[in-house]
């Protein structure tokens, strides 16, 4: 948000004026405003900011979902400003197929748009620690591609040390309907290279810097108490089913 609209933004509540201290809610509010101007909207976190304590805090939480998320929505919104027919389509449909998207924007749309989608789906595939899983087809297809949970998690965690940069590691089921593990730099989104994402882990340093720093290793280990098989596990069937 810029100076100028948050300004404008905090008058038009009469927030301004009131001298009214901007507390965590109206921040949050005054995020999902500005992202609101547009077709693209942020849905607020499915569970409460510290809900994921102690594995990710309270404080990363809200700062990734009203600052950063909220910023690829109000900036996808911008980048569609001038095509109301691509207003039309879903973040989804966009993505699944960027060569429809003009040039001028291709660029925006595939960071900001899949800066959206990634994280729309990244917080709907955490709950707090404590769920069953995975189960049945997903529990049949997840050992044939790691063998156990141990050597799932190590290939998962090997595959997020190496990642250079900012990115995701992805779970995803590719186009033959298989599952594998893959990782994309950026926003980039599996959706954008034929296959469908089930599951995956926010690389970027916003996601874990301010309680881990450096120790991404201890990061990916505090995600996987957090994934909501139940979720994904619904995901898969209605995808690979
Ligand atoms: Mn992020």
């Amino acid at each position: 948000m810029t100076l100028l609209s948050r300004r404008q933004a905090l008058k038009s509540t009469g927030l301004l004026s009131a001298g009214f201290f901007l507390s965590t809610s109206v921040t949050r509010a005054l995020a999902q405003a500005a992202a609101a101007t547009g077709p693209h909207k942020l849905e607020p976190l499915p569970y409460a900011a510290n809900a994921l304590e102690p594995h990710f805090d309270a404080r990363t939480m809200e700062i990734h979902h009203d600052k950063h998320h909220a910023a690829y929505v109000t900036n996808l919104n911008k980048a569609l400003a001038d095509y109301p027919d691509l207003q039309k389509l879903s973040v989804e449909e966009l993505l699944k197929d960027l060569n429809k998207v003009p040039e001028k924007i291709r660029t925006a749309v595939r960071n900001h748009g899949g800066g959206h989608y990634n994280h729309t789906l990244f917080w709907q595939t955490l709950r707090p620690e404590g769920g069953s899983g995975p189960e049945g087809p997903l529990a049949e297809a997840l050992g044939s591609l790691f063998g156990d949970k141990e050597e799932g998690q190590k290939l998962f965690l090997e595959k997020c040390l190496t990642l250079f940069g900012s990115g995701w590691v992805w779970l995803s089921i590719d186009s033959s309907k298989k599952l594998v593990l893959e990782s994309l730099p950026n926003q980039d989104s599996p959706l954008s290279k034929g296959s469908t994402p089930l599951v995956g882990l926010d690389l970027w340093e916003h996601a874990y810097y301010l309680k881990f720093q450096n120790r991404r290793a201890d990061y990916v280990k505090a995600f996987f108490p957090l994934i909501n098989w139940e979720f994904i596990q619904q995901r898969f069937e209605k995808i690979a089913g």
